[in-house]
């Protein structure tokens, strides 16, 4: 009897408000289950909330959530820029926030910040094209064409500045050619990290540049971009015949990529272990509410405009079609039947 109370007191630490951008994508899926998995076993009550990639419904969400009472909240914003009134409201409650694996700009009132390196995942993106290419051992020319990740979001300029600090002196030294000319966050962004948007600019670089070119390697931050720009290639014949399928990168190893990596179609993406952001997490929580100072490892990368926000980076690891099933099932992330079925 005495055992069952010590459960329930275990289970007073609090109610944490976690708001994630949208269900269309797995990663945010595993993200929203990892968290309230670690904070239920830490004996905190969460309140998990999809918004659908719409803002108003996000700041609705998270309105409600400060109304309830929660403690902390827990947010990956969909648009960085949109959440100073409601951060005020919850600050002004005396509530914690952190912006999580997305930095929040603009407000003062971002305690913490929990990601993966986000410019290295840029780096390793660029790099696994690079290196299927052989550009470093000198060869080349070679076609590529770029995607950026969605301009309202803060990771994407990182991830773009991480792979063009691989890409711009192959470009420049004449090994890596833009035939579009299309560089640039402010050219080559997606919105909403949008798959079909993706797949439409993909079609339109095909026909306006491509019609007497091929096209070697596609930097893709995001495996979603990913599947849009490969539909857009096959759908020319590259993958058939003569029509080598150019490298594209990705990035969230989620379960059709991984397929498709498999399949020899996409060429790389990269594996961002939720689980291990969900701990890293909850820890800063349960510091926070025991007086303590989180844990952090960057203090100086990310300035949202107003504060530069202490931030934990946890480790990217690039997978390919070599490495997917020690990465991928030999963590346990995946098991082999959810890739291979
Ligand atoms: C995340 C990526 C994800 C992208 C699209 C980014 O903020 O860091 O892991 O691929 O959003 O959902």
């Amino acid at each position: 009897m005495f055992a069952l109370s010590t459960h329930s007191f275990a289970d007073d630490k609090g109610l944490i408000g976690i708001s994630m951008p949208t269900k269309s994508s797995a990663r945010w899926i595993a993200d929203g289950d990892n968290m309230v998995k670690v904070f239920t076993e830490k004996g905190y009550q969460t309140d998990l909330q999809y918004a659908d990639d719409d803002i108003p419904n996000q700041l609705a969400q998270i309105e409600n959530m400060v109304t309830k009472g929660v403690k902390v909240l827990v947010i990956a914003a969909i648009d960085g820029t949109t959440l100073s009134d409601i951060l005020q409201k919850a600050h002004d409650a005396g509530v914690k926030v952190i912006a999580y694996d997305r930095l929040i700009r603009d407000s003062a009132n971002v305690d913490y910040y929990a990601t993966f390196d986000n410019f290295q995942v840029g780096v390793l993106q660029a790099t696994t094209l690079t290196d299927a290419l052989g550009v470093k051992d000198g060869k080349g020319p070679f076609n590529i064409e770029l995607f950026g990740g969605s301009p309202d979001d803060n990771n994407a300029f990182f991830f773009y500045n991480g792979a063009m600090s691989v890409l711009q002196p192959y470009i420049d030294g004449g090994k890596l050619v833009v035939q579009s000319g299309q560089m640039g966050m402010d050219k080559v962004g997606t919105l909403r990290w949008d798959g079909a948007v993706a797949q439409a600019r993909m079609d339109n670089l095909l026909s306006a540049y491509y019609t007497d070119k091929r096209v070697d390697a596609v930097l893709s931050p995001y495996d979603g971009l990913s599947i849009g720009i490969l539909s857009s290639l096959k759908g020319v014949g590259y993958g058939s015949g003569d029509m080598k399928m150019p490298f594209v990168s990705g990035q969230d190893a989620e379960v059709p990529s991984v397929k498709s990596i498999i399949a020899g179609e996409q060429y790389s993406t990269i594996f961002k272990d939720t689980r291990e952001l969900a701990k890293v997490t909850a820890n800063m929580v349960d510091a926070m509410a025991s007086g303590k100072e989180p844990e952090v490892n960057d203090t100086k990368t990310y300035d949202n405009g107003v504060k530069v926000v202490p931030a934990y980076l946890l480790k990217p690891v690039a997978v390919d079609a070599k490495n997917w099933e020690e990465v991928l099932i030999g963590s346990g992330y995946y098991t082999k039947d959810q890739i291979t079925q």
